[in-house]
């Protein structure tokens, strides 16, 4: 008989999911809390502009094809390999540095700063594609029942890579590079995982490799959204339903199966396999009341940063500025060393820029530029009150103004701003943290909240804060892991 399936939330690893599920020949619908699809990869629509409100770009195209040929679809959106990745400004200095995938120029840039700045990054990589070839398939993208099953694994990873389990990210960019300019700009990819180099893990090195070698970064063609869109009318076409508005709040066991789930509205949602797309954590304290997960465990684990994002209208343009780009200030180890825990850090923040309407000149009126500006704060355990937003914001758009140039305060048509009060609001982000669980030692692979529920043996979990981990390529990921258990169950 036909199984059905309950997702509970339509963030992309509930999308990715149940297509997944319903390509397989499940009976499967979808309750989201808001309005509309997307969860954390959404689309702001206001005063005639457009704007992504999470994601801007992705790594690991290829985790998208694989979802494509898995469901036997075409993929059903566009994207655009990045080159240059990104830029980066400090405000020590006029320069902007382009990070291009070409290494030979990308080294030309940094040739006054950090000599043989080439092969340093070569030698770096050739490390980072070790350490991805050795771990990425054997260790990421594997379920695990025990802490056992996953020591065991770990164990047959080439053991050269064992010194490495006791560094941090920076400690090892430093082996490489002795320049502030290059280690801190080598290193911003661990802000990338919502963390800082200093207390990411330096296996997340790998990442460095992603970047700049294996793959690179893409973005799609219309807006990220479009993948949102492309996957929702995929999941149309599957007769498979998504209820918006729709909040889980309590739950009906019978022993070890999960009866059903209950909506703000007391209405029941009944069906024989459920998969939480809310976070894995907080799902389990907040509405299974757990122990394990009550507000004060998961206060005591760590997160990912609080973001503060602004979406801007302007009425100019603004040539000068490129798609994505970060402005860091000249104080790199003292302001990582606050970002999370004190509001002082927001005095002269880092931050970064992305100009939709470079490359989508549909997402702004003719002559206008979207922007969307993300800036790590604290998340709400250790900044409650955000009613000094304005003050915050007018620093950032002021500081942003000075290195491009051109001020952009009378320009501005459109303003929207979130804080972490509104992406816990919105998304039953935990304190408002915006990438989910951090990727420390403790809490990755068997030690991250699993994607089986420990007590009901038909709850499931997909998404950032269950394994592997957070980001688009690797929700993707989570999604194949927890279709491959529930396949398993099913025999
Ligand atoms: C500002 C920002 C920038 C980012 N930039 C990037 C980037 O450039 N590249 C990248 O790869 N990643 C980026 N990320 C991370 C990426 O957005 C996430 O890892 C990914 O979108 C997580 O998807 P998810 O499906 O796990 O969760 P979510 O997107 O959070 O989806 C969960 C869904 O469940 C719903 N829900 C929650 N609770 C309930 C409930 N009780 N009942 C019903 N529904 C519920 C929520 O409303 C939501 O729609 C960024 C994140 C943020 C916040």
């Amino acid at each position: 008989m036909q199984k059905s399936v309950l997702v509970v939330g339509a963030g992309i690893g509930g999308l990715a999911t149940a297509l997944r599920l319903a390509k397989r020949g499940y009976k499967v619908e979808i309750i989201e809390k808001n309005s509309q699809a997307g969860g954390r990869l959404n689309q702001l629509k206001k005063d005639g502009f457009t704007f992504d409100t999470g994601p801007s770009f992705f790594s690991m195209s290829y985790e998208f094809k694989e979802f494509a040929k898995d469901c036997n679809i075409e993929l059903p959106f566009k994207y655009i390999a990045l080159d240059p990745l990104y830029t980066v400004n400090f405000s020590r200095s006029p320069k902007t540095y382009r990070l291009y995938k070409d290494i030979h120029k990308l080294a030309e840039q940094f040739k006054d700063v950090e000599p043989d700045f080439e092969i340093k990054m070569r030698k770096y990589l050739k490390n980072g594609k070790a350490l991805f070839n050795d771990t990425v398939d054997i260790v990421i993208k594997e379920n695990y029942n025990s802490v056992f099953s996953y020591l065991i694994t770990l164990m047959k990873v080439n053991p050269v890579h064992l010194p490495i389990l006791f560094r941090n990210f920076w400690q090892q960019v430093c082996r490489y590079f002795s320049s502030d300019d290059a280690r801190e700009i080598i290193s911003l990819v661990a802000f990338f995982l919502g963390r800082t180099p200093f207390d990411t893990p330096a296996v997340y090195t790998l990442l460095s490799y992603t970047e700049f070698e294996h793959d690179g970064y893409f973005n799609v063609e219309g807006g990220m959204y479009k993948i949102i869109e492309g996957i929702v009318e995929e999941l149309r076409k599957e007769n498979v339903t998504i209820t918006y508005n729709t909040e889980i709040v309590d739950f009906v066991a019978n022993g070890r199966k999960l009866d059903c789930l209950v909506d703000q509205n007391n209405r029941q949602w009944k069906s024989d396999i459920v998969v939480v797309n809310s976070d894995a954590a907080s799902f389990r304290g907040r509405i299974f009341k757990r122990p394990k997960f009550s507000m004060e465990k998961l206060d005591k684990m760590e997160w990912t940063m609080g973001p503060l994002t602004i979406y801007l209208g302007l009425k100019c343009k603004l040539p000068q500025v490129e798609h994505h780009n970060y402005y860091l200030g000249d104080n790199f180890k003292e302001y990582a060393n606050k970002i999370f825990q004190t509001s002082g850090t927001l005095q002269k923040p880092y931050y970064y820029v992305n100009v939709l309407s470079r490359n989508n000149p549909g997402c702004a009126p003719e002559g206008c530029e979207s922007l969307f500006f993300v800036c790590p704060v604290p998340d709400l355990r250790f900044k409650k009150n955000w009613d000094d937003k304005d003050e915050i914001v007018n620093s950032i758009l002021t500081d942003f103004s000075k290195r491009i140039n051109q001020d952009i305060l009378p320009e501005i048509v459109s303003k929207t701003i979130y804080t972490p009060v509104d992406w816990q609001n919105q998304y039953n982000l935990h304190r408002g943290s915006g990438l989910g669980l951090s990727h420390k030692m403790l809490q990755i692979g068997a030690f991250r909240p699993t994607n089986f529920d420990e007590v009901f043996k038909n709850v499931f979990y997909v998404g950032a804060s269950t394994v592997p981990g957070t980001g688009l390529p690797i929700t993707m990921i989570s999604s194949k892991l927890v279709v491959k258990r529930i396949e398993k169950m099913g025999k």
